[in-house]
């Protein structure tokens, strides 16, 4: 029984998050290891030829093909269910992969999906561009306003998608009130929750049918590997995704499964200290700056709602400096302690310029729209000492007249 007590439900049951993400989908072997067993295997051998017929039959339980099963990605998978509160997860070799094969693996030509506006920007792509090119219509909203995804509502529309906090315009979607409205539809609701985790927020307690991750953020959480996971119904993940997974083949390797793991010993912890960091960052910039944008401050126009879903708001939030794209790029190149950098939910702070970087793509119209604006920064808060990241922003701003 000891040998797998992370996995008898029995036994997880009772079991808080800060105990599932050190111990939850823990299979060991004959070993008896302490730390997960890294399986770096592509395949699996029989004893017999009937025990690989029954297999592929489905008849015996067992691995055949690492495309399809690995004994270290199916612990972090199982660690991801628990923590989610779903019933199954499936895990990817990125945040991407996890956002396209959530899609498409439910989608056919002729259905219409309804977005949030503000996605990070290769989502806005895939509903921008690569939904439609396969027949599928698309229609953008602000996922702020209710009655506009009332409005966008046809009778072919099949999926909501959206992001809560939204990248990188921090805009809080009431997640209870939009998953409402798709489900007195019929409408399948798939949220992006990559910003706060199951550690800060589970969409599907406030009715989310499937929530997707780029798990190359907070579960790593340490910049080393990308990965994805795709969390929903054990009816969901086995009958619609699977067969799209196993034969697309969008697999998360063992090695990149075993980082995560290791990373979501530590998610609990690392992501308060973040979010504590980064109020205490953002109370700084408030008097500094033309506008924080950040949910956990008393100034965001959601900062109630965010706290209604929320347990904390995060590390991750977006400055307005005021100027253009001069003062936002002086105010980077001035930075001697925090990274120029894209990333987020890394454990070093990292500041990018969005409309230059991660949001170059979109068009300079849709941009302007979501508040993507030339003087706008994004900011990761990271594990640092948060006097050493305010004294290293008051020297850069300081370099640019602020
Ligand atoms: C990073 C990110 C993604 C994409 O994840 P990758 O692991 O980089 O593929 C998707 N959605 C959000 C909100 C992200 O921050």
């Amino acid at each position: 029984m000891k040998r797998h007590s992370g996995q008898d439900p029995k036994i997880t049951a009772g079991w808080r998050p800060a105990t599932l993400a050190v111990r939850g989908g823990t299979a060991r072997s004959e070993y008896g290891e302490t730390s997960e067993a890294l399986f770096l295997t592509s395949g699996y051998s029989y004893d017999r030829a009937e025990d690989a017929a029954a297999r592929f039959a489905g008849e015996q339980q067992g691995m055949t093909y690492s495309r399809l099963q690995n004994p270290t990605v199916e612990m972090l998978e199982k660690r991801i269910a628990l923590l989610e509160g779903a019933q199954a997860c499936r895990a990817t070799a990125t945040g991407m992969s996890a956002m396209t094969a959530a899609l498409l693996c439910q989608l056919s030509a002729g259905d219409h999906v309804v977005a949030g506006k503000a996605l990070f920007g290769s989502c806005r792509w895939l509903t921008d561009t690569l939904l439609p090119k396969f027949g599928i219509a698309t229609t953008t909203v602000d996922a702020r306003d209710l009655a506009a995804w009332e409005a966008a509502i046809r009778p072919n529309t099949k999926l909501f998608f959206f992001e809560t906090p939204a990248n990188p315009t921090m805009d809080v979607v009431d997640l209870a009130a939009v998953c409402g409205l798709a489900k007195a539809h019929g409408i399948v609701s798939v949220v992006d929750n990559a910003f706060a985790t199951p550690a800060l927020q589970r969409p599907m307690d406030f009715g989310a049918d499937v929530v997707a991750y780029s798990a190359t953020k907070m579960m790593d959480g340490q910049g080393r590997v990308l990965a994805g996971a795709i969390c929903g119904s054990e009816d969901f993940i086995l009958n619609t995704l699977l067969p799209f997974h196993r034969n697309t083949g969008p697999t998360l390797s063992a090695f990149n499964a075993w980082v995560v793991l290791k990373g979501l010993e530590t998610l609990d912890l690392r992501i308060r200290r973040q979010s504590e960091n980064a109020i205490k960052v953002a109370n700084f910039l408030e008097s500094r700056v033309a506008r924080v944008v950040y949910p956990g401050l008393p100034s965001h126009p959601q900062h109630m709602l965010a706290m209604q879903q929320m347990v904390m708001a995060g590390p991750i939030f977006s400055l307005y400096v005021g100027g253009g794209r001069a003062e936002a790029h002086g105010l980077l190149n001035g930075l001697q302690l925090i990274d120029i950098s894209n990333n987020i939910g890394d454990s070093r702070s990292l500041m990018t310029h969005p409309a230059s970087t991660t949001h170059y793509g979109m068009a300079e119209e849709a941009r302007l729209e979501v508040g993507i604006t030339e003087d706008m920064l994004r900011i990761n808060v990271g594990l640092e000492d948060p006097e050493d990241l305010i004294a290293d922003l008051d020297q850069a701003l300081g370099a640019i007249g602020r």
